[in-house]
């Protein structure tokens, strides 16, 4: 008999405001260590917090957008311990009565239920150099929520997909920046093993972990171990473990402690956070449609595959670049072509990031309707496209600069074929004799002698006609 994996996820998202959770020092990475500091976020006796609105409206915002029950009332609570990135001995988290309880992630045909999201102050940070050790407090207090899941998953795969859509989810309502390399994105994992249908095992919690594929890997190892341990005989002892990349295995930490270690109490500080309705309300407006939801209206409303749309959707500032190129174009299927094909294929050419590149959707959607036209052809637009990307000019000027614009003229196209159909007596009598695939030859000729500008459906109609008109 085979074991299965148990999994939850808690997940530490960064909340994107300018300042810190409880005194206005700034978020900001990458300033030179403590310059970000006050008398609140140093502890100093007498200082006292004072809430960051905007903290808790980002909180509300996911709560909203993975279907939380958003609590009227919840409650900061002290959770007690020492460590030399805390100054204060206690965290501030949201212990017993969290912003945001019950609601679940949608992942494919996947449901992760989610327990609870609660608002909590981060710590600062410790650099170990070969003798000592250095203490940066600039991220001391910064603002977090944690989203703890049920166990639902049961692969390392599940997982990291989980943990991928909660990123984007996390994105799309910009409530964390999703950037994991700063660390405003971390991820612990609590794994399990048991017979299928028997009672949960003892778990052990891989902590800090901050890339999909290490947690994957983390995941695996983890599986590995506790499955050794299990079929030798042996017990899980439940403790905290660490992922060390580089050995591509985690490695015990400290034995896990309870939560009546860290005697939580109500902060005596801070009013138990009341919020009304109607803010709540007026949040759920600013929510905006989820990954989930346009890849049902793409497929629905514009006939774009499942592929397609989730490749679309999968950045929001992307999403909302072809929605708009869409709208300019009138034509959806060909903005989705665009912009998976090209828009994409340039930005990661060239490493560029979607807020710094020279095309805009309207500039887009005007080159899709000089096609649809019949202004200019296929090969043309892709030379379009490229100098546009390049120089940052409008679609029309470039077409006008390069004389791209394609001929529909048929008297045009027709005199053109006729001086082909001339120069090329022993092709033509081939055609004639029954060997069709000169044809290809022929048309060829005439759109090398309009310079490939002449609308190349209108180019094979006429060399069809004049090959099977007797007179030509
Ligand atoms: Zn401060």
């Amino acid at each position: 008999m085979t074991w299965e994996a148990v999994i939850g996820l808690e997940v530490h998202a960064r909340l994107l405001t300018e300042s810190k959770l409880f005194c206005g020092c700034a978020t900001s990475f990458g300033a030179a260590p403590n310059t970000h500091v006050c008398p609140v976020c140093l502890a100093y006796p007498g200082a006292l917090p004072v809430l960051n609105r905007r903290a808790v409206e980002l909180a509300i915002r996911m709560a909203i957008a993975t279907d939380c029950e958003v609590q009227p009332r919840s409650v900061f609570a002290r959770k007690n311990y020492f460590y030399p990135d805390l100054p204060k001995g206690y965290q501030i988290s949201q212990f017993e009565r969290p912003i945001g309880t019950g609601g679940h992630v949608e992942n494919g045909g996947m449901t992760v239920r989610l327990t609870r999201i609660h608002i909590e102050e981060d710590a600062g940070k410790l650099m170990h150099e070969s003798d000592r050790s250095l203490v940066d407090l600039n991220r001391a207090g910064t603002p977090l929520i944690e989203i703890v899941s049920e166990p639902d998953l049961r692969s390392a795969s599940d997982a990291a997909a989980y943990f991928t859509r909660l990123r984007q989810i996390l994105m799309y309502t910009g409530a964390c920046d999703g950037n994991m390399e700063e660390g405003s994105l971390r991820c612990d994992a609590n794994v399990s093993l048991r017979r299928p249908g028997a009672p949960l095992g003892t778990r052990s919690e891989v902590k800090n972990v901050n890339s999909f594929r290490y947690l994957a890997r983390a995941i695996e190892f983890e599986i590995e171990r506790q499955t050794a341990i299990l079929e030798s005989g042996g017990k899980i002892v439940q403790e905290t473990r660490l992922f060390d990349p580089a050995a591509g295995e985690t490695r015990s930490m400290r034995t896990k402690e309870e939560s009546h270690d860290y005697r939580y109490f109500p902060d005596p500080d801070l009013l138990t956070l009341e919020i009304e309705q109607s803010w709540i309300e007026s949040i759920r407006g600013t929510v905006p449609l989820l990954p989930r939801q346009r890849i049902a209206r793409y497929q629905q409303d514009y006939a774009i595959s499942a592929g397609d749309a989730e490749v679309l959707t999968a950045d929001r500032g992307i999403a909302d670049f072809f929605e708009a190129t869409a709208a300019e174009a009138a034509n959806a299927k060909s903005a989705a072509n665009w912009v998976r094909n090209e828009v994409l294929r340039v930005l990661n050419d060239r490493k560029t990031e979607l807020a710094d590149y020279r095309v805009t959707p309207a500039m887009l959607g005007r080159l899709i309707r000089l096609i649809d036209s019949g202004a200019i052809g296929g090969k043309a637009a892709k030379e379009v496209f490229d100098e546009m990307s390049e120089s940052g000019d409008q679609p029309e000027t470039i077409v006008e600069k390069k004389g791209l614009s394609q001929v529909s003229d048929p008297a045009a196209i027709r005199d053109a074929a006729l001086l082909v159909l001339e120069r090329n007596p022993a092709q033509v009598e081939q055609y004639r004799a029954g060997k069709i695939q000169i044809f290809g030859f022929l048309v060829g000729q005439l759109m090398k002698e309009m310079r490939g500008r002449a609308n190349a459906e209108m180019a094979n109609q006429v060399i069809r006609e004049l090959l099977e008109s007797p007179r030509a």
